[in-house]
């Protein structure tokens, strides 16, 4: 008989992000329920904060423009 290990009965989750077997405490995304390494979370966060910014930007100099043409 070969004892089950605490591996067999708990497959490690795979990154939705980086596809990398998760080694240590996942993080779930919320909308997804996909399990994410926290540091890839936060990389994509940070991805979508300069998406936003860069829209805020685009969006204040199209302000601007305005304010200049009228
Ligand atoms: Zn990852």
């Amino acid at each position: 008989m070969v004892a089950a290990t605490r591996h067999d009965l708990h497959p490690m989750p795979t990154c939705a992000i980086c596809g990398v077997p998760i080694d240590g405490p996942p993080l779930t995304d919320d909308e997804t329920t996909a399990v994410l390494h926290p540091a890839c979370a936060a990389d994509r966060l940070a991805g979508d904060l300069a998406v936003a910014g860069l829209a805020l930007a685009a969006a204040l100099l199209a302000r601007v423009a305005v304010v200049w043409a009228g």
